[in-house]
């Protein structure tokens, strides 16, 4: 199994620099080639990576300041670019704004990078042009390493390796449960057994204090120092946010995936949700305000965080994630199957119209989305297994009579049932 393994470097002022260039070079190679492709794709023409490294190889005379970096590293750029534009078309790729980007290599040949260790605390890597890098040993490789990317967040260098550990995942159990999981506004997600998870990413003083700085920026001027010492605080802010919110989303992972057979979740087009309401000018949107909060805080959940964390986590245990259609899943009562967009009373509260069952919209949600992804389920299931399979109706919901068999799905426990959060921040 591929499995990623990401270290702190301790790079010298020399090493810094250097690696700065070759982010550098990987820019204009990115932006350089980006254009080209773009006038052959204008003319009706398409540029290939073959053809684009012979002639990066050829412009080396040329510019001879190309040679500073290791060719490996600006071919992989290269390869990164024919990606990115097989998959999102030659004109939605962006270029890389000395400003926004944040530099990021990969030298992808296993045999130019050595691993050594140097004490309890301390391992170094050669590299093609960098020499022997200092890292951080917190944790073993566990594998072959087959590529190293080293990149800068802020101040900060890492270096990632991509280890072959050589274990394959392990069988799925199918006596093992099965989850199904509402992501939400409210909390980040839900699930079908009525746990929740949720914490907050900034604390009130920081955002405080990122207001404060957004207001400072205001008053500075383009190029200065200040600015760029002010954007350096913001940054670092902005950082602290995204672990918090990787590290929850790591830990909510293994809190959904273990232990379970199959993670279902609702295909969410998160693009199209935090679309801008703002419209045209001939036809401006309606509730502009309360959709940029809403936008706000979507994307401040990160669904498609928690979407990778699970896939992650799924792949190390042997779950199969499956994402069903969202429609009508928080107006469907997991009951009766009765569909009414009455019985969602508020945000947080459902009430079936037809049979008053009460629970939690975000666990109705779960709960349908459980239903609707464990449909077929059987199908992969090898022959002659045992398992117990939930009775189902007619419309795929599992049937009334199998809503006991776990802790806190009677309606009466929906009032008092213990919301599971990770708080903290
Ligand atoms: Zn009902």
């Amino acid at each position: 199994m591929l499995v990623g393994r990401k270290y702190r470097l301790a790079l010298d002022s020399e090493q810094s620099e250097v690696a700065e260039g070759f982010g550098d070079i990987c820019r204009a190679v990115w932006n350089t080639g980006l254009e080209q492709r773009r006038a052959y794709r204008q003319r009706g023409g398409w540029m290939s990576y073959v053809q684009q490294a012979r002639e990066m190889a050829e412009a080396k005379s040329e510019h001879p300041w190309l040679r500073a970096a290791p060719s490996h590293i600006l071919q992989q750029t290269l390869r990164d670019l024919d990606r990115a534009c097989r998959a999102h078309g030659t004109f939605s790729v962006r270029w890389k704004s000395k400003t926004r980007w944040r530099p990021s290599f990969r030298f992808p040949d296993p045999k130019q990078i050595t691993v050594e260790r140097l004490n309890r605390k301390w391992a170094r890597v050669r590299l093609p042009k960098l020499g022997w890098v200092r890292f951080r040993w917190t944790r073993p490789l566990d594998g072959a390493v087959k590529a190293a990317t080293l990149s800068r967040d802020g101040a900060q260098w890492h270096i990632s390796f991509l280890v072959e550990t050589g274990r394959k995942a392990p069988a799925v159990s199918l006596e093992r449960g099965r989850v199904g999981v509402d992501r939400g506004v409210v909390f980040a997600a839900a699930t079908d057994d009525g746990r929740f998870f949720d914490r907050t990413f900034i604390s009130p003083g920081e955002a405080a204090r990122y207001r404060r700085l957004q207001q400072q920026l205001a008053r500075t001027r383009k190029g200065s120092k200040r600015r760029k010492s002010c954007m350096g605080k913001m940054g670092r802010i902005m950082r602290r946010v995204r672990n918090r919110r990787r590290d929850f989303h790591a830990r909510t992972a293994c809190r959904i995936v273990d232990g379970n057979a199959l993670v279902v979740l609702e295909r969410l087009p998160v693009r199209n949700m935090t679309a801008s309401a703002r419209g045209t000018v001939s036809r401006p949107g309606t509730k502009v305000r309360q959709k940029a909060g809403l936008n706000r805080a979507i994307l401040d959940k990160g669904w498609h965080g928690l979407e990778l964390a699970i896939r992650n986590r799924a792949r190390k245990t042997g779950a199969v994630v499956r994402k069903v259609n969202p429609a009508y899943t928080s107006q469907t009562c997991p009951v009766c199957g009765h569909v009414d967009s009455n019985s969602r009373k508020s945000q947080a509260k459902f009430v079936c119209t037809s049979c008053g069952y009460a629970e939690h919209a975000d666990t109705v949600g779960a709960k349908n989305t459980l239903a609707r992804g464990h449909t077929g389920f059987r199908a992969w299931r090898p022959r002659g297994c045992p398992v117990r399979e939930a009775p189902t109706d007619s419309r795929g919901n599992p049937a009334a009579s199998s809503l006991g068999h776990r802790a806190g799905n009677s309606p009466a426990s929906a009032a008092g049932r213990n919301v599971n959060l990770i708080l903290g921040a």
